[in-house]
């Protein structure tokens, strides 16, 4: 939604995340799952200058430079990367038309960053379906006010370390 960030990574053709996100920002509002009507065929925004403040803000993690190079841009893996909202944790979005592609494409770098601690974890966002990677322990101890996690009982573990 950036269209360019670092001289290094730049959103280019992809608009995956003006697909996948749910917006909600005054009169716009914009259902999760569905092109927004003002993304463009090859990447980039119809509204630019005008564009919501929630898309002038959002960055996933690929295009900080955190998830990979070139072949990893999300329009390639179909799904991106994003922190939980208290900044510790993990949410790979993916696209639904393509489930499980982005997951994994990222699986070795999850893997990586799940080693780092026992309390990490991840959570997998296609559709409605959620699915957890990481310690069944700090799955137990989760609560439902992670919005990451709401619809609790229809997250499934299915990775456990
Ligand atoms: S998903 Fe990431 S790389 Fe793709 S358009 Fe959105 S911010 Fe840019
Ligand atoms: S307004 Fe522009 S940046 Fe925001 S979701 Fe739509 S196409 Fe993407």
């Amino acid at each position: 939604m950036k269209i360019a960030f670092k001289d290094t990574q730049t959103c280019g053709e992809c608009s995956l995340c003006c697909k996948v996100m749910a917006i909600s920002d005054g009169d716009f509002q914009k259902p999760k799952d569905h092109w927004c009507q003002h993304a463009k065929k090859k990447g980039g925004c119809g509204i630019y200058d005008t564009r919501p403040s929630v898309c002038r803000d959002f960055e996933c993690l690929w295009l900080e430079g955190k998830f990979g190079g070139p072949s990893l841009r999300p329009d390639k893996i179909h799904g991106f990367v994003t922190s939980t909202t208290d900044g510790k944790n993990l949410v790979v979005h993916e696209d639904p038309g393509y489930p499980g592609d982005a997951r994994r494409a990222l699986q070795p770098i999850l893997d990586k960053w799940l080693m780092q601690s026992q309390r990490n974890y991840v959570i997998v966002v296609c559709g409605t379906k959620r699915s957890f990677l990481g310690h069944p322990d700090t799955f137990a101890a989760l609560t439902g006010t992670v919005d990451e996690l709401s619809g609790m009982s229809n997250v499934k573990v299915v990775r456990t370390r």
